[in-house]
């Protein structure tokens, strides 16, 4: 008979680029493997709350003082263990009738999420509108290596995660092994099919044709010492005895707009390019010849499979901390915080030890899992196939929480 079209619903929260890029590789994956046998909703559930929790106190609390009441009684026997304080418990409460709304709204039968908040509650609900059977609900990591343990939740059908360090710090948190699958972190699909050519994306993104190339960024927000970096590799890529520069430079501001114009203001030396928030990240890493970032999953992964060396210059404490040795274990850059090193090493590359820049090159490239992204949705694909037709997966919303809230 006819296939039906299956409602998938993405769990994400904004915060960063990283979740949001993984979610959108997830949903652009479906489309290229499976066409409109999955319509793929991306749901961001933390929206009304940026900077959550703790940057919006006056709000949370006033919150909290309205609902804290009804969340004790809601969550009585049933609360996650992470969920120790009033103040969590309140947030929480308001997430679970996003949640619930969001259910109603999409009638989803496969729940992905990508967050480290989003396992508990979305499955409490599920439990709750009695659907824990009919629903796939599998997690994402978007982690590399040390992961905070509210990813790990034994009610899941699939947890994905994108190294072994991370899937043994799953089966140590209580999943079984049968939960568990590596396959890697989830990049756009644009990143892990395109062929390109350096000389045309050269020529495409006006950049100097001979000279190598360095790629400057900080994640989706344009963080870490990206300014002072810049200003020391202007003097580390030019030849001062010749006059001449030695290497070229892409600075990728990502939402830091304050950051992008204070660049252009600066006059520089050596060939610059300084660029905002760009849709096409695949194309600058490809014509460029190495990068210097913070340690975020999504721009490491990235690197990894257009064999960028990398200089990790600054990490988000915890969750990014791990990403670290993840790349200089394994041979594919180099972490350092001082933007004159950086500089240095980057000079360096680019004239006296060019050996040492394609070692890490390779490195980089037997570390890249392009293909994570669609491993994981044809995984996902078949769990679904094993259950059968869903026909009548049916939601209503539950007396219970609905009343209270
Ligand atoms: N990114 C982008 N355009 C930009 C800057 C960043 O598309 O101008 C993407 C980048 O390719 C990556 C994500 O944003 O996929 C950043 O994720 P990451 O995990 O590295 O750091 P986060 O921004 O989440 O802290």
């Amino acid at each position: 008979g006819a296939q039906r079209t299956k409602n998938v619903l993405i769990l994400m929260s904004d915060t960063g680029g990283g979740h949001r890029a993984s979610a959108e590789a997830i949903r652009d994956a479906f489309k290229i493997e499976f066409g409109d046998k999955y319509r793929v909703i991306v749901k961001d559930v933390w929206k009304e709350y940026t900077g959550w929790p703790l940057n919006d106190m006056e709000r949370s609390y006033k919150f909290m003082v309205k609902h804290v009441q009804l969340w004790k009684v809601a969550f009585h026997t049933t609360s996650p263990k992470w969920i120790h304080s009033c103040y969590l418990a309140a947030i929480a409460a308001y997430y679970a009738k996003e949640v619930e709304a969001g259910l109603m709204e999409y009638k989803p039968e496969i729940i992905i999420s990508v967050h480290p908040l989003m396992q508990h509650i979305p499955l409490w609900v599920l439990k709750w509108q009695e659907l824990q059977k009919r629903v796939l609900f599998v997690t994402v990591i978007t982690d590399l290596n040390t992961c905070h343990p509210t990813w790990f939740h034994p009610g899941v059908n699939r947890c994905y995660c994108p190294s072994q360090e991370v899937a043994k710090r799953a089966l140590f948190d209580g999943l079984d092994e049968s939960q568990v699958r590596v396959f890697g972190l989830p990049v756009r699909p644009s990143f892990a099919r395109a062929v390109l050519v350096k000389d045309d994306l050269r020529k495409e993104l006006e950049m100097d044709q001979d000279l190598r190339a360095v790629l400057l960024m900080g994640g989706g927000e344009g963080m870490g010492p990206v300014k002072e970096t810049a200003k020391a590799l202007a003097e580390s890529l030019y030849d001062k005895e010749n006059k001449k520069p030695i290497g070229q430079m892409v600075v990728i501001c990502g939402r830091n707009k304050k950051l992008a114009s204070s660049l252009e203001a600066i006059e520089w030396n050596i060939p610059v390019k300084v660029r905002g928030f760009e849709t096409q990240m695949e194309k600058w890493m490809g014509a460029c010849d190495c990068i210097i970032t913070k340690a975020g999953p999504g721009t490491i992964a990235e690197s990894l499979i257009r064999s960028l060396p990398i200089i990790l210059n600054d990490y988000i404490p915890g969750q990014e901390k791990g990403n670290v040795p993840y790349v200089v274990e394994n041979g594919a850059g180099v972490f350092t915080r001082s933007p004159k090193e950086t500089a240095r090493i980057v000079g360096e590359w680019f004239s006296t030890k060019t050996d040492e820049l394609e070692q890490t090159s390779n490195n980089a490239r037997k570390l890249a899992q392009p293909e994570a992204v669609f491993d994981i949705v044809k995984d996902i694909n078949e769990l679904s196939e094993q259950r059968g037709p869903l026909a009548n997966v049916s939601y209503t919303l539950t007396s219970s929480f609905a009343s209270l809230v």
